[in-house]
């Protein structure tokens, strides 16, 4: 976990927004809603708090959201997890990711991400002592190639991460890589995480969760959180399911990493569950008009734009400007003209850092007339 230069790494997300903050940038780098979810969930969890409940949650988190779990996911899926057993409730989608790959993986094993990658599966692959290795997405659309995916696995391979809507890059997996993924995890019996934190926020094809597909549920943990869902990213409410013998090894990791998550804001989470299918369709919709008005002031500044299905995120290529390195220029741009972005190499290793040197990540989760003014910011980029 040390920087190039050998200093302790801070995160891109942490280190792009100190750098907007500093210039009064627009910050569409890390990616948080610049508006709060509803109303409606802020006030039931102001009345826990003022109603006294403010003391350790259960360590696998409240029945009431479990449960609100476990419905949700029969609603929307068809899937019928057992709440005392197949559900523990996380600090967020990261310490679910965390206890899943810390309790399953370890020296001489090897677990199995797609490229670009998420920042904390290679973080926590690193402090599992597993070898971390890759199957790279390739632009435009950021699709595996099925015929070569195999090389990936090995009998040494223990666990193999999905991201499905993918962050950095928006992509959706059609039902044929998700089915292959499954394939060859059975093969070579390695465990399936999948981390589905932005399940509701598509903008054509359906989601589809992995522990849906034939012959995964048994060895699949699926991951998701509250905070893309709901736009409350700072609650960090998450959680885990899965059948029970993988669940409650996660369990035995997270109870030593947080034990419990905050009790007042999973009442709340638990309503929010529950809420109308009409609050994820239009949240999802007002998302899409969000990304159409980013995309569309890209291009409008020159940039080539590549295309999302999900997600907070779009990226777009810098290479058509003659720019090489996104991650300088990323570093660059909140002083320069205002503007702050994540550069798409951070999210690989050195290979597939070469692959993607001109790609920067755009968050849209933010104000229309601030899309529009950060779009115009950098048609002068020209
Ligand atoms: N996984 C992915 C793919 C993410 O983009 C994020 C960031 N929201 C997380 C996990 C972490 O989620 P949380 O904030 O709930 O810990
Ligand atoms: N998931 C957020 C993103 O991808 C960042 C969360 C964080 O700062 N760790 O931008």
């Amino acid at each position: 976990l040390l920087g190039p230069d050998g200093s302790l790494a801070v995160t891109i997300f942490e280190e792009i927004t100190t750098l907007a903050n500093r210039h009064g940038a627009i910050n569409l780098g890390q990616g948080f809603p610049d508006e709060d979810g509803p109303a409606e969930l802020g006030r039931i969890a102001q009345d826990a708090i003022a109603n006294g409940n403010n003391q350790y949650a259960p360590g696998k988190g409240m029945p009431d959201l479990r449960a609100a779990v476990a419905e949700h996911q029969e609603r929307f899926y068809g899937l019928t997890p057992d709440p005392e057993t197949e559900i523990i409730i996380t600090t967020g989608a990261t310490e679910a990711i965390a206890s899943a790959i810390l309790s399953l993986t370890g020296p001489g094993d090897e677990v199995l991400t797609f490229e670009p990658f998420y920042d904390s599966y290679g973080a926590m692959i690193g402090l599992s002592g597993a070898k971390h290795t890759t199957a790279a997405l390739l632009a435009p659309d950021f699709m595996p190639d099925l015929a070569t995916l195999e090389d990936g696995f090995s009998p040494r391979t223990k666990m193999v991460i999905v991201n499905n809507p993918h962050n950095p890059t928006g992509a959706m997996f059609p039902v044929e890589v998700l089915s292959e993924v499954v394939r060859l995890a059975i093969k070579y019996d390695a465990v399936i995480l999948t981390d589905e934190v932005y399940e509701h926020l598509t903008f054509g094809p359906r989601h589809i969760p992995v522990a849906t597909l034939p012959g995964a549920a048994d060895r699949t943990l699926t991951v998701s959180s509250a905070g893309k869902t709901f736009s409350f990213t700072g609650w960090k409410i998450g959680w885990l399911s899965g059948p029970a013998r993988l669940v409650a090894a996660a369990r035995t990791v997270k109870q030593f990493l947080t034990y419990s998550s905050g009790t007042p804001f999973q009442t709340a989470i638990a309503a929010g569950l529950r809420m109308d299918e009409s609050f994820f369709t239009d949240a999802a919709a007002t998302l899409r008009r969000k990304r159409d008005i980013l995309s569309e002031g890209l291009r409008a500044a020159g940039l080539d734009v590549l295309p999302s299905q999900g997600t907070y995120f779009i990226n777009a290529d810098t290479a058509g400007l003659g720019i090489t390195d996104a991650t300088g220029l990323a570093r660059r741009l909140p002083g320069l003209i205002g503007v702050a972005a994540i550069p798409v190499p951070v999210f690989c290793h050195p290979d597939g850092a070469r692959r993607t040197r001109s790609l920067l990540r755009f968050a849209f989760c933010k104000k229309e007339e601030l899309l529009e003014q950060a779009a115009g910011r950098l048609a002068t980029l020209k």
